[in-house]
């Protein structure tokens, strides 16, 4: 059984990745409307990646007997001038999250629920690949700075990334 206090925690972090996959749809749909399909392409994977997350957090509170509470998504940036600036909003963004996973363990910790901690060490993981695959981005697109084929090559080259469902997800 979930506290009320590890409950709600729980659900704010649920809301906070729905935010994450409405930030990426939208710049998803930012470069797509301006002609880098492969760039529009890896924050549509994106997109997916955080609604996962989401499903994950929702499935363990209802297999703990909590209960979901799914509120309202607040609104997100809808223009950014370079994939650049996305993907330095990306870092910034991980970060954050990477935060309140960690303030979530905390209160596993403080609670003695292994079973909730013992979850969030998914997500502890996570976080590190999330935060390094947009350190990686920035350094690519600062890389190539104003050239057009450069641009052109790094789209193509994320216009390949696919999703693939956690297996956290399809073993359960
Ligand atoms: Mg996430």
């Amino acid at each position: 059984m979930l506290s009320e206090k590890m409950q709600q925690a729980l659900n704010e972090q649920v809301n906070a990745e729905l935010w994450s996959a409405y930030l990426y749809l939208s710049m998803g749909m930012q470069f797509e409307n301006a002609g880098l399909p492969g760039v529009a392409n890896w924050f549509k994977v994106q997109f997916k990646e955080e609604q996962a997350h989401a499903e994950i957090f929702m499935n363990y509170i209802n297999q703990r007997g909590g209960r979901v509470e799914l509120k309202p998504i607040a609104e997100v940036p809808t223009e950014w001038a370079t994939p650049l600036d996305a993907f330095k909003d990306t870092l910034v963004h991980e970060r954050k999250v990477t935060a309140m996973i960690n303030n979530l363990y905390a209160i596993a910790e403080a609670e003695h629920d292994y079973a909730t901690r013992d979850r969030l060490n998914w997500f502890v993981s996570e976080q590190v690949e999330e935060e390094e695959s947009a350190q990686q981005l920035i350094d690519k697109f600062t890389l190539i700075g104003n050239d057009g084929m450069g641009l052109y090559m790094l789209n193509n080259e994320l216009a390949a990334r696919t999703y693939v469902a956690p297996s956290i997800l399809t073993a359960e």
